[in-house]
């Protein structure tokens, strides 16, 4: 049987010499425990001789809702190995003021909330979270392998408010982010190239990326056994954007003398640009075939994205080509305007889109990982610095080899 008026033991190594109750704040005084001969921080080995006491104040978990703030009789002592070392504390790590599960705590819960929210919830200043943080997650990094990558997706993704850039690169087959900085110009990227030197430069396959950065340019200079590959996410996105969105626009435009049909219409974004296969509901699917059977135009950019997406999982280079060629032809013929407009625009890319064919790569990875990064920008409020937000993103694609 347990003795239940034990205190238990949340401190090992230490007994209980006062506790004060009567502040918001529970104080709590500890001295070592009589009869064990302390271990030196260094080497851990037993050592009787104390060279000297002295005071340290840690906090540690809070208690009953209240913060706690330990008082500890620390000994220093004369280690015959080592010389003059503090003591080896179980629960407490070097030079630490919180005490190990304290610490765990707020990390755990630095991945779920708000630095701010963090330093609230355990009574801490922000400074102190923030730093903690900053500890475990570059622990987390320097624990990673070195990378050998051989296929890369390349992305940009908005800063913040304002029209500033962040630039990130990652490993196509782990998905961990290997880089990320600040602008997205050719110059921004450049230093990716130089830490991955000429011979891991040389060992990359191929590139993933949207159309229309600079990101291309700088991977031919520098990596000359890649071929650029077009990402489907990205394409689908602008085609989205630019035709169906358009198309839709327009046909409530027209319609604008028949109110609810045009409700209907502008009502249908929705419906339209999210895949078929995630409208789960059965009502959502008959909406969305009674809104393209009603509508000629919006009929015609819904399948021709489809057709569009599946260029990207050709199964030769044959059957792409065939595909391909299909697929510029009806644009042609649609007189549709903003479709036409988008594969006239398209069809200069054919390269980067046909080398999908030879270098498949995830697609829907870089829509996963910008979902996560605005997850995490979201968080971010108070993250004046990149860094830290770049080491919080690098820390949450460790990859998975
Ligand atoms: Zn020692």
């Amino acid at each position: 049987m347990p003795n239940a008026t034990a205190f238990p033991p949340f401190w090992e190594g230490f007994s209980i010499v006062a506790i004060d109750a009567e502040a918001e704040t529970l104080q709590v005084e500890l001295k070592p425990a009589p009869l064990q001969v302390p271990r030196c921080g260094d080497c851990r080995q037993p050592c009787a001789a104390v060279h000297e006491y002295c005071i340290r104040h840690i906090r540690d978990l809070p208690m009953l809702g209240r913060p706690v703030r330990l008082r500890v009789h620390l000994r220093r002592l004369a280690c015959g190995s080592c010389g003059r070392r503090a003591e080896w504390v179980s629960w407490l790590a070097r030079h630490a003021r919180l005490t190990r599960r304290l610490e765990e705590a707020v990390a755990l819960w630095c991945a779920r909330l708000p630095t701010q929210h963090v330093a609230e919830l355990f009574g801490l200043h922000w400074g102190t979270v923030r730093r903690l943080e900053q500890h475990r997650l570059q622990a987390q990094l320097d624990a990673l392998p070195r990378p050998q990558p051989r296929r890369l997706v390349m992305d940009e993704f908005a800063l913040y408010k304002g029209h500033r850039y962040a630039s990130v690169v990652l490993d196509a087959e782990t998905r961990r982010v290997l880089w990320i900085g600040e602008g997205r110009s050719r110059e921004a990227i450049r230093p990716f190239f130089k830490e991955l030197g000429p011979a891991g430069c040389a060992r990359i396959e191929a590139v993933a990326m949207d159309m229309n950065t600079a990101f291309d340019l700088e991977v031919r200079q520098h990596c000359p056994n890649a071929r650029v590959v077009y990402d489907l996410f990205h394409v689908v996105a602008k085609y989205g954007r630019e035709v169906i969105d358009r198309v839709r626009v327009d046909e409530a435009n027209r319609l604008r003398h028949d109110k609810p049909a045009r409700r209907v219409i502008k009502q249908a974004r929705w419906l339209l640009l999210r895949n078929p296969e995630n409208l789960r509901q059965p009502e959502q699917q008959i909406h969305l075939q009674e809104l393209l059977s009603a509508n000629q135009s919006l009929m015609t950019v819904y399948l021709m994205k489809a057709q569009l997406k599946a260029l990207w999982t050709a199964a030769s280079a044959w059957q792409w080509r065939t595909a391909w060629r299909q697929w510029l032809r009806h644009a042609q013929e649609s007189q549709i305007p903003a479709l036409m407009l988008f594969a006239k625009r398209l069809s200069s890319y054919w390269r980067g889109i046909l080398s999908r064919v030879r270098w498949p790569m995830h697609t829907g990875q870089l829509e996963g990982i910008n979902n996560r990064i605005k997850v995490i920008k979201r968080m971010a409020y108070g993250y004046r610095d990149s860094s830290f937000f770049f080491m919080k993103i690098k820390a949450a694609f460790p990859g998975n080899p």
